[in-house]
């Protein structure tokens, strides 16, 4: 079998293999070695439904050496007055863009797409059938541990009837005959998506039934903001979010502190969340979804017959004429971490909460700037997805000692103020002693940040 072998060979060349690779082509005078199962470069985003968006603003997703943004806000819709978010296609193309102009002609990255990396480094051409084999002369990175799941390559776990109008909000736009309703099974970022395109395309809100299982706390995207003009609403909210760990007395206060100052936004005020999956969110979007009406909240379904949907907790009615949009399939399959640096595996996981791109960057300048791996993975501990909502207290503990670990580390923080994927210091890198009100909320965030971090541990403990 014929035996390639490069310094580093990246599996899997979504998102955050390509952020990695990007460090190592930028960095380094490493070869790598890049394999991914997909045709393009861009991972999940190429099989992503036709409508998708990124939920953050564009200006600080994708490699760090190149700009994903235009640089401009929206104006009108949904996301008025916001930075730009990139549609699913604008992703694809970027990454693919990423490859073809910067990764190959440097010569020193091979690229394998459409082959399946079966471990061992045995690998399989799909196309082909040829079978090769990889070496990594100093690490294998492998970034498909989060396996993130979509709904054109998911299969519900829930049985659906023969005859039943049945889809993944993939096939959404190729609907030409209105059905008599919609049900929208999944309250995730995708569930939340399908709804409100079809509510941005004239669909009556009373003709939408949405399946809830859980409800969720978003974060309200105004408060993830990079440009200038939101410094007071992201670092702001930062700061409150620090003031809000610092004197929390229960993890039901802390949350209802960070609804009160606007860290959390919810759909329906009367219904306590129970889920958090970090997705963001405009006021706009909660109020075109607060006008559908017909919320199920009766656990998870378990079927779908001709007649009637059966939940955990009940059944409701259906139609053969009802339209079923499939939106169940949990973004990551895969939440549990383990070390990111072990022998000559690097595992990216994020260092830093809903920050994946940034933190493969910030683990491949990691990998090449430091030769232990003790001293490597105390810079990068991984921080838990989140699931439930004490996850996120379990999430912001590791990310607090990530940025402690950080702060000792003066050309770590200016490797990271210099890095386009690290939001808050686009916001930081201005700011004079004038701007008195600014200074207030820095000195705030500095103030707070040990509070937080010593409160949060009280928190944790009365978890079980
Ligand atoms: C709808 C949606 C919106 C999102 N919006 C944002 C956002 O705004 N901001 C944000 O930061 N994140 C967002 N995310 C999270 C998103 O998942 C990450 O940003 C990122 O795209 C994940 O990249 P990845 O490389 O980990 O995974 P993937 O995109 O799944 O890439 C993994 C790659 O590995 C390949 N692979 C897996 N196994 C093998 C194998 N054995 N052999 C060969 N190849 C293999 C796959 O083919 C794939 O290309 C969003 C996610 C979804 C679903």
């Amino acid at each position: 079998m014929q035996e390639l072998s490069a310094d580093y060979v990246v599996i899997g060349s979504g998102a955050v293999g390509m952020a990695f690779a990007d460090v190592l082509v930028t960095e380094s005078e490493a070869s790598v070695l890049i394999i991914d199962r997909y045709a393009k470069p861009g991972g999940h985003w190429n099989v992503a439904y036709p409508f998708v968006e990124l939920h953050q603003p564009a200006a600080f997703y994708g490699v760090s050496s190149k700009e994903l943004s235009g640089g401009r806000q929206e104006w009108g819709g949904l996301n008025d007055g916001l930075g730009e978010l990139a549609s699913g296609a604008q992703v694809s193309a970027y990454f693919d863009e990423v490859m073809r102009h910067q990764f190959l002609p440097s010569g020193r990255v091979r690229y394998f797409p459409s082959c399946d990396y079966r471990g061992e480094g045995r690998v399989v051409s799909q196309l082909s059938g040829e079978q090769f084999h990889v070496k990594a002369t100093k690490k294998l990175i492998d970034c498909t541990h989060l396996n993130t799941e979509v709904p054109s390559t998911h299969t519900p776990n829930f049985a659906v009837a023969e005859g039943v109008r049945f889809m993944p909000l993939n096939d959404l736009p190729r609907v030409t005959e209105p059905p008599e309703g919609f049900v929208v099974i999944g309250a995730g970022k995708t569930g939340i998506d399908a709804c409100l395109w079809l509510l941005g395309r004239g669909v009556n809100p009373d003709a939408i039934t949405w399946i809830v299982s859980r409800d969720a706390w978003l974060l309200d995207r105004r408060n993830t903001q990079v440009t200038d003009e939101f410094f007071l609403d992201t670092m702001g909210s930062y700061a409150n979010q620090m003031e809000s760990l610092a004197r929390a007395e229960s993890i039901d206060d802390l949350f209802d502190r960070l609804e009160a100052t606007g860290y959390f936004l919810r759909i329906d005020p009367a219904v306590r969340p129970t889920m958090f999956h970090a997705a963001t969110i405009s006021k706009p979007e909660i109020a075109q979804l607060q006008k559908i009406r017909h919320v199920v909240r009766l656990g998870h379904v378990r079927a779908i017959e001709a007649d009637k949907i059966v939940l955990d907790h009940g059944e409701i009615p259906t139609t053969a004429q009802t339209l079923h949009v499939d939106c169940s399939a949990s973004a990551l399959r895969n939440i549990t971490t383990k070390p990111i640096f072990t022998g000559n595996t690097v595992t990216p996981q994020m260092v830093r909460p809903y920050q994946p791109v940034f933190s493969a960057a910030f683990i491949a300048h990691v990998e090449l700037n430091y030769s232990d791996d003790t001293d490597k993975n105390r810079l990068c501990a991984p921080v838990p997805l989140p699931n439930a909502v004490e996850d996120f207290l379990r999430f912001t503990a590791v990310s607090l000692q990530n940025q402690f670990e950080w702060n000792k580390e003066p050309a770590l923080r200016e490797w990271i103020a210099a890095n386009r994927l690290d939001g808050p210091s686009k916001l930081l890198r201005n700011l004079s002693g004038e701007q008195t009100d600014r200074m207030a909320i820095v000195q705030r965030i500095q103030q707070g940040v040990p509070l937080a971090a010593k409160n949060l541990q009280k928190l944790l403990a009365t978890l079980s």
